[in-house]
């Protein structure tokens, strides 16, 4: 894969496909412009070589429609105040009017094409709306990262039909850090894994025994792993049918002497109420949980043993809450074990996407991570070893083969 430095884009007209799927308010405003300031590099750089810059991105699901609340003119103001200088916004992404406004354009300016996905061959990777994509198109730079496991018409489609293109400085870093300080980590290698199903992480377990030297496991994932050893769990959200999976995790873990450890205590609760942000009444448990009750957070125990871990570790990569963090009388253990990684200076440490990401940021300890990725499943499947089509469209044959 080539990089913006191995490109010469003065004068062309550089198609970037960006990950501006960005969170909005119920006001309708964007809530966290962490994905734009993330692209910023990446831009400034095409700007300052003297490129056209046409960026494009999805935001959220319009299933092939145009539907105004689903428009990124906000983004394009956002971009604008970001950058300090004005982003022209175009409110198609393909067409006529669009590719002769992409011609007329200085070089050195940005432009916004409205919403990918408000055209149904960008979901279907359809040749025809990738065409109509080339159109714009003399340079191909996807800095995607969070859409780069999707075979869509602008990750996978369009760069098939360009020559000359790379991967964005973002798109880089995280391959770097997902791919490259997790293959050849600095030990110890810790993982530490939550959230609310083992079925979405089996991928990245099976794959990260190979590398880690300890597996720390929290969030609702924990109590398949319970009722795998036979305890009971309650009302807590589990997944009886991936029992047999848990215990052959907990068998292959044992076998390949990986230290593997399981929540020792829980916070649980009789009666969650999410809209509410309620817990009723609760209570710290060791061992089966009564009828009804439910499991929302690792315990003070599981939290001391699990900063012991941390603590030592050189390289540490985290996905996944150890509660529901978004209710505050369980986020304890979610907090404490991001403020522990980012206490811990001497580890490298990445946070793999999504949720770990919020509670980072909600806990105010992003400061002390190295790596925070823009992508929650593309992280995961770049993490369990499968290729991105995104990645791979841009790969390059050595021709001296
Ligand atoms: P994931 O997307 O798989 O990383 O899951 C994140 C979600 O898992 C968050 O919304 C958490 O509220 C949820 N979660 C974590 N722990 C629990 C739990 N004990 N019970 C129910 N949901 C949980």
């Amino acid at each position: 894969m080539k990089t913006l430095r191995e490109i010469f884009p003065k004068g062309k007209r550089v198609f970037v496909r960006v990950d501006f799927n960005v969170p909005f308010d119920s006001e309708g405003n964007i809530s966290d412009s962490t994905r734009i300031e993330a692209a910023l590099p990446t831009i400034r750089h095409l700007q300052g070589e003297g490129a056209k810059v046409i960026l494009a991105s999805h935001l959220g699901r319009p299933k092939g429609e145009c539907n105004p609340q689903f428009s990124l003119r906000p983004v394009a103001a956002e971009l604008a105040r970001k950058l300090g200088q004005p982003v022209i916004f175009l409110e198609d992404c393909i067409g006529p009017e669009v590719e002769s406004a992409v011609r007329g354009i200085y070089d050195g300016s940005v432009v916004l094409l409205e919403n990918l996905r408000f055209h149904p061959g960008e979901e279907k990777n359809d040749s025809e709306f990738s065409r109509a994509l080339d159109r714009l198109t003399e340079i191909y730079v996807n800095d995607a990262f969070g859409a780069a496991h999707r075979a869509h018409a602008s990750t996978a489609g369009l760069p098939a039909l360009v020559e000359e293109k790379a991967g964005g400085f973002l798109l880089q870093k995280e391959l770097a850090y997902l791919g490259g300080k997790t293959e050849n980590p600095e030990r110890p290698f810790l993982v530490i894994l939550g959230g609310a199903k083992v079925s979405d992480k089996i991928g990245v377990i099976d794959a990260l025994l190979e590398k880690a030297d300890s597996i720390l496991i929290g969030g609702a994932m924990a109590y398949t792993f319970s009722l795998a050893q036979g305890c009971q769990v309650g009302s807590s959200l589990c997944e009886p049918d991936k029992v047999d999976l848990a215990k052959s995790i907990l068998a292959s873990a044992r076998e390949m002497g990986i230290k593997f450890l399981l929540p020792v205590d829980h916070l649980i609760s009789e009666k969650l109420d999410f809209k509410a942000s309620t817990t009723g009444e609760t209570q710290i448990i060791e061992g089966d949980f009564p009828e009804g009750w439910s499991g929302t957070d690792i315990g003070p125990k599981t939290i001391a043993l699990y900063l012991q871990e941390i603590g030592p570790a050189r390289t540490i990569l985290w996905n996944g809450p150890m509660g529901i963090f978004e209710i505050e009388p369980c986020r304890k253990g979610t907090f404490a074990v991001a403020e522990a990684i980012a206490r811990n200076t001497e580890a490298t440490s990445i946070i793999g996407g999504g949720d770990s990401v919020k509670a980072i940021n909600m806990g105010g300890f992003s400061e002390g991570i190295n790596f925070i990725s823009t992508g929650g499943g593309a992280s995961l499947e770049f993490l369990e070893g499968k290729s991105l089509p995104g990645v791979t469209a841009l790969e390059i044959m050595d021709q001296s083969v």
